[in-house]
C-alpha cells in the first residue's frame, strides 16, 4: 500500500512507483477540510480505473491512448468505409463518452457532506466551476452529447475556424465560451487531430480568453498533429482512441477513417 499523506492528486514522486506496481493501487488520503469531517477516505487512483491503464509512449508524452477493448472495437467499426452515417454518428457519440471517462479522471475533488437515509457522511464532488466542452466546428459537434452524458451540467462553448488563403493559418470566425474561462476546466473536442493547425489555434484562442486548464479529446490523432500541438502548447494533454501512422499529402490521417465531418453529417 502506498500512503500519500493528504495529497489530493498523485504526487510526482509517486509516479515511478505507480508505473512499476501497475494496476493495483489504493490511495489513502486524509481529508481535513473541516474538523468534524476528519477521517480517512479511500479512493482509487486513476491507475485502478475499471479501464486498462492508458497507453503512453515516451516519443509522445502529451498523448493518452484509451486502449479499452470496447473503444478499440468501436473504432474499427468507425474506420470501416461501409459503416452508414447513422451508425457512424452513434459510434462517435459512444467513443466520446468512453474517452471522456478517462479524460475526467484527473478532475479535482473536494469533500461534501451527504445525508444518507441512515446517517450523515462525507462524500466527494468535483470541485470548482462547471467543466466546459468546446467543439471545434463542425465535426467536434458529434462528440458533445457523448461527453455531456457523463457531465450533464457541463457548459458548451464553440469555436469555428477557417484557413486564411494568404497566410494559410487558421483564423477563428466564431468564438464563444463562458466569461470566467480562467476558473474552468476545458475539453476541446475534435474527432481528428490531423495537422494540428486548428487544434493549436483553438487552444491559443482559449488561452487568450483566459483558459489555463485545457485537454484535447479526439478519436484519432496523427503523429504530425500531436507534435505540432505539443510544440505550441506542451501543457495540453491529448486523449484519443488511436495514434495513427501518418498524414497523407492531402492532410488525411492514415489509416484514419476519412472525413469525419462528412461521415457524421452525410455530406460526402
Ligand atoms: N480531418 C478529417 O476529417 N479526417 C482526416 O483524416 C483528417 C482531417
Amino acid at each position: 500500500m502506498l500512503v500519500l499523506g493528504h495529497h489530493r492528486r498523485t504526487p510526482a514522486t509517486a509516479a515511478a512507483f505507480i508505473q512499476q506496481v501497475g494496476e493495483r493501487i489504493l490511495v489513502v488520503a486524509r481529508v481535513a477540510r473541516q474538523a468534524k469531517h476528519h477521517r480517512l477516505v479511500f479512493f482509487h487512483a486513476r491507475e485502478v480505473t475499471s479501464f486498462r491503464p492508458m497507453d503512453t509512449t515516451p516519443a509522445f508524452p502529451t498523448v493518452r491512448v484509451v486502449s479499452h477493448p470496447l473503444v478499440q472495437h468501436k473504432l474499427s467499426l468507425l474506420r470501416d468505409r461501409t459503416t452508414p452515417t447513422k451508425i457512424f454518428k452513434e459510434l462517435v457519440d459512444e467513443i466520446a463518452t468512453l474517452i471522456a471517462y478517462e479524460a475526467t479522471s484527473e478532475l479535482s475533488l473536494e469533500p461534501t457532506p451527504v445525508e444518507t437515509p441512515l446517517e450523515r457522511t462525507t462524500g466527494m464532488r468535483v470541485s470548482g466551476k462547471k467543466l466546459t466542452l468546446v467543439p471545434i466546428l463542425r465535426a467536434g459537434l458529434g462528440m458533445v452529447e457523448g461527453v455531456a452524458r457523463l457531465v450533464p451540467a457541463a457548459r458548451v462553448g464553440h469555436i469555428g475556424l477557417y484557413r486564411d488563403h494568404d497566410t494559410l493559418e487558421p483564423v477563428d470566425y466564431y468564438f464563444k465560451v463562458p466569461g470566467d474561462a480562467g476558473e474552468r476546466d476545458f475539453f476541446l473536442l475534435d474527432p481528428m487531430l490531423a495537422t494540428g493547425g486548428s487544434a493549436a489555434a483553438a487552444v491559443t484562442s482559449l488561452k487568450r480568453a483566459g483558459a489555463t486548464r485545457i485537454r484535447f479529446l479526439c478519436l484519432v490523432a496523427a503523429p504530425e498533429g500531436v507534435r505540432r500541438l505539443a510544440e505550441a502548447h506542451p501543457d495540453v494533454i491529448v486523449y484519443c482512441a488511436s495514434l495513427d501512422r501518418e498524414l497523407n499529402d492531402q492532410g488525411y490521417i492514415l489509416p484514419g477513417l476519412g472525413d469525419a465531418g462528412d461521415r457524421l453529417f452525410g455530406t460526402r
